[in-house]
């Protein structure tokens, strides 16, 4: 993976960028997804999950790529991520990992790599593509599940 620069985090503070990582103020997030644009105060968000607020710039950044993960999987909400119905991880999450622990590890074959990162990356737009409305499919998951037992829901998603 190319080395990620700074992108997507901001202070609204007079301070100047280069106080940044040092000053206590508030990093604000910022993500160009789905068509538009998601804005958070990281501080807002880490309130709402109970964690600690993020002042480095190390911190911040780990916020970063957590909210962009959930934002571009449409599983971000402020409070703390819904979990998958029966704890499971999510397909992202599924990707994620073993993205990093089996394809980007080193030693693996460059074509076997990229034939990887492409069924992925495919599957992940499948996803995403069947979970354009997200609202109504959670609202439809939620009443079916008030109604049938979860061993049911299993195979669902
Ligand atoms: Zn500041």
């Amino acid at each position: 993976m190319p080395k990620r620069t700074n992108d997507g985090l901001k202070k609204r503070c007079a301070c100047g960028k280069r106080k940044w990582a040092k000053c206590p103020h508030p990093w604000q997030f910022s993500f160009h997804a789905h068509g538009h644009e998601h804005r958070y105060s990281l501080d807002a968000v880490a309130r709402a999950r109970g964690k600690p607020l993020p002042r480095s710039r190390t911190e911040a950044e780990t916020w970063r790529d957590l909210l962009r993960n959930e934002i571009r999987n449409n599983v971000f909400s402020i409070g703390p991520p819904p979990a998958a119905p029966d704890g499971r991880l999510a397909l992202g999450e599924v990707c994620d990992r073993y993205l990093k622990k089996h394809v980007q590890r080193e030693g693996r074959r460059e074509g076997g790599r990229e034939l990887m990162e492409f069924y992925l990356a495919a599957l992940r737009r499948s996803q995403v593509e069947s979970r354009k409305d997200s609202h109504t499919i959670r609202t439809r998951l939620q009443k079916t599940r008030r109604n049938r037992p979860p061993s049911l829901l299993r195979n669902r998603s």
